[in-house]
């Protein structure tokens, strides 16, 4: 991939989001364009579903009440609006200043610092922080620290070898029946231990239709591609316009099964999931999206509503959690983070150890802290609230699912298992018989 990455880089504001469209733009979608036929035509099918308005939102109090000390004059209709909350993302030091207590870990990091990932959180989101704790996990995972310019040893910027897998810009393909494709660098809110803190919110990675036409090309020649995972950057910050443009070039390569987005939209900017966005959506089915949550803070009524909108339009939703040294690193914490996505109906999917990017080493904990989690779900609560727990290989190895062993011994003619209640039973194997 060619991207060029400025290292020692002053904390900057981030780039304009991707919300209006340029000269490169492409033209709408061609409504000849093969779309998976839908179970009814789609104004009739949206009919069947009642969304609530973005004036019907009513507001989780601490939202409200951030709401009022800092955006006074703004209307809830605008407060609603995504490209309202975008545009008013917090992206300087002098903003955070005005709403929390910075610790003196956190000044610097604007101070003294160069740190690579920029700053941008919605004021949605930063109406969930705390004003005065800079332990608080939804704090700790958005506001950078002075610990991000720290590297220590088998960082890196690319651990994944992404960059070595791109035959074109943006597009990577490590498994054999799939890729990735990132569609822009763009975020509304930037995560501080993010795998793609080398490019994103840099300005590299543009949603140009030449880009794209060069990945749509490389997918129609490689007809083992069944699957595309469209990520960034977040996929959904794009206009509708031009996602649909994308999802709808994909429809038309026939060995294209299944189009994946991946977002954490519905936890940072939950006002995105509008009845236009999942009207349009819902045209492409089967699409698939996997959402980004962290830590239960996030569950609020808003992210319940956008979970709600996009399982009402039939879009299979799962999870994607990172385990983070001081966000959600404790049994507790990720249980009720658990029961909440099975309430939002987002199945977990997957529970990734921290990759080891640079300036990481603050937000990454022993593998054994992954595998008690696990231990301590598996069988104590619903199985569609374990997550796979994955460490994602440094080098480009790709996912690699970790297990607590639940195997205790191997006798000649059966297996010995532990339960989650750490009690033995013996399982008897098939012996087979050989006469010779
Ligand atoms: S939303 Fe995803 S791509 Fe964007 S900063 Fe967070 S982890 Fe990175």
């Amino acid at each position: 991939m060619q991207v060029s990455i400025k290292r020692n880089q002053k904390l900057i504001a981030s780039p304009k989001p991707v919300t209006q469209e340029g000269d490169d733009e492409p033209p709408d979608p061609n409504p000849c364009i093969k779309a998976i036929p839908s179970p009814a035509p789609p104004d009739a099918a949206c009919r069947l579903v009642r969304f609530p308005t973005p004036r019907a939102l009513a507001l989780t109090p601490t939202v409200r009440s951030f709401r009022k000390k800092y955006f006074a004059g703004v209307p809830a209709k605008l407060w609603n609006d995504w490209q309202w909350q975008t545009s008013h993302r917090i992206r300087s030091l002098a903003q955070l200043e005005t709403m929390i207590a910075l610790s003196e870990d956190e000044r610097a990091a604007f101070t003294q610092a160069h740190t690579v990932l920029p700053l941008g959180i919605t004021p949605y989101y930063m109406s969930l922080i705390s004003v005065d704790d800079p332990n608080q996990p939804l704090r700790r995972s958005v506001i950078p620290t002075i610990h991000e310019t720290v590297s220590s040893l088998g960082e890196a910027h690319d651990p994944l070898g992404e960059e070595a897998m791109s035959p074109v810009p943006g597009l990577v393909h490590r498994y054999p029946d799939r890729v990735l494709l990132l569609l822009s660098d763009f975020c509304s809110t930037y995560c501080r231990y993010c795998t793609r803190s080398r490019v994103v919110g840099h300005g590299a990675i543009h949603p140009s239709r030449n880009r794209l036409e060069r990945a749509f090309a490389y997918i129609e020649q490689t007809p083992t591609i069944r699957d595309v995972l469209l990520s960034g950057g977040d996929p959904l910050m794009l206009g509708e316009e031009k996602l649909s443009w994308v999802l709808s070039r994909l429809r038309q390569i026939p060995h294209v099964e299944i189009v994946r987005i991946g977002s954490k939209v519905p936890a940072v900017l939950p006002q995105r999931i509008t009845p236009r966005l999942v009207r349009m959506l819902r045209r492409y089915h089967p699409l698939w999206m996997s959402l980004h949550f962290i830590h239960p803070d996030e569950c609020t009524p808003e992210a319940y509503r956008a979970c709600a909108m996009l399982a009402d339009a039939g879009i299979p939703l799962g999870s994607q959690t990172v385990l983070l040294k001081g966000v959600n690193d404790n049994l507790e914490t990720m249980r009720a983070l658990m029961h909440h996505l099975l309430k939002m109906r987002v199945r977990p999917y997957y529970l990734y150890q921290c990759d080891p990017i640079t300036g990481s080493s603050h937000f990454r904990t022993p593998i054994e802290t992954g595998l008690a989690i696990i231990r301590g779900l598996r069988g104590f609560t619903s199985g569609y609230a374990v997550p796979t727990y994955v460490v994602d290989a440094p080098g480009g190895g790709g996912k690699i699912p970790l297990m607590p062993d639940y195997v205790a011994g191997r006798e000649t003619d059966a297996l010995v298992l532990r339960n989650y209640e750490n009690n033995l039973y013996r399982y008897p194997e098939i012996c087979h018989i050989t006469n010779e």
